[in-house]
């Protein structure tokens, strides 16, 4: 294969998943494990994220602890991060993955929906961030954080199918949080802390679980591989952003979509 030899070794390391008890950003979490990264899952309210970790633990043979901590609580974060350093060692690299949508009609969206998407998708993305760089900052030593963003940050991916159920808060939290991404890249490059975007498409996971038969069939016939992505998928690029093989990468958005030219 031509991969040969290409080995992603995260052994040593330290990575934060926030959103990584399910979906996308449990596929991420194990992924990190099985490159021998400990791996801190930080969770909203799902009651089963400490046996997700402890069965990563197990299975990968590293640290593994879910922390229970709202993204969105700047101080909570901040105590959260101290507490991973001080149980699974230093922090080296971040993936800051949680988000939410609302899929409502424009018309009908209410600050109450705006606060509960931005304060997950931007104001979450930022306070993680945040405190990884703060942290190295003081430390002096450098860092990879990944952002996921979307496909949304770019495209409005709506059909004609999916009226009324629209998600504008979503789409515009997305781009939001890519332009972000590359305003952290060039405040933190001088501090050797790398920021980058991860943009998946449309993927399987309980956030598009509940979508109809005929969004979902458009949704695969508009990408070029004709079909959605299962949340292991996205795992390489990250996996790729939070290695030594990624020196020289910031500030980029990296689009894991399946070629989704058309909408
Ligand atoms: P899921 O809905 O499957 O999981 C969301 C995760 O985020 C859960 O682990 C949840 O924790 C956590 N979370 C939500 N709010 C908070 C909060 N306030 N504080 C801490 N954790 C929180 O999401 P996906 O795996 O589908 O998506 C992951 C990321 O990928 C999101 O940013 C999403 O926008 C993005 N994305 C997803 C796509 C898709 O097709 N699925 C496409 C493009 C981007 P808990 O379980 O405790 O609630």
């Amino acid at each position: 294969m031509a991969t040969q030899g290409f080995v992603i070794d995260l052994s040593n390391k330290c990575i934060v998943v926030t959103g990584g008890n399910r979906g996308i950003g449990f596929e991420m979490s194990k992924a990190v494990a099985k490159a021998g990264a400990n791996v801190a899952i930080i969770y909203r309210s799902s009651k089963n994220a400490p046996d997700v970790a402890d069965n990563i633990s197990k299975e990968y043979k590293v640290k593994a602890k879910a922390y229970q901590c709202d993204v969105s609580d700047a101080e909570k974060v901040n105590k959260t991060f101290e507490v991973i350093e001080r149980e699974l060692g230093p922090i080296t690299g971040v993936i800051a993955n949680a988000g939410v949508s609302v899929v409502k009609p424009a018309i009908d969206l209410t600050t109450e929906d705006f606060n509960k998407v931005y304060n997950v998708n931007v104001l979450g993305v930022f306070n993680t961030a945040r405190a990884a760089a703060k942290h190295w900052i003081n430390m002096k030593h450098g860092g990879s954080i990944v952002i996921t963003s979307s496909m949304s940050s770019r495209i409005i991916n709506q059909s004609a199918l999916q009226k009324p159920l629209t998600q504008v808060f979503y789409n515009s939290s997305k781009g939001a949080v890519t332009n972000l991404t590359k305003g952290l890249a060039a405040e933190w490059a001088p501090y050797n802390i790398r920021v980058n975007a991860l943009s998946p498409g449309y993927v399987n996971t309980d956030q598009t679980s509940g979508s109809a038969k005929e969004v979902l069939e458009y949704q695969a016939k508009t990408t070029l591989l004709g079909r959605f992505a299962e949340p292991e998928e996205m795992t390489g690029q990250a996996m790729l952003l939070l290695s030594d093989y990624a020196t020289y990468m910031t500030g980029a958005e990296y689009f894991v979509d399946g070629g989704k030219l058309v909408w």
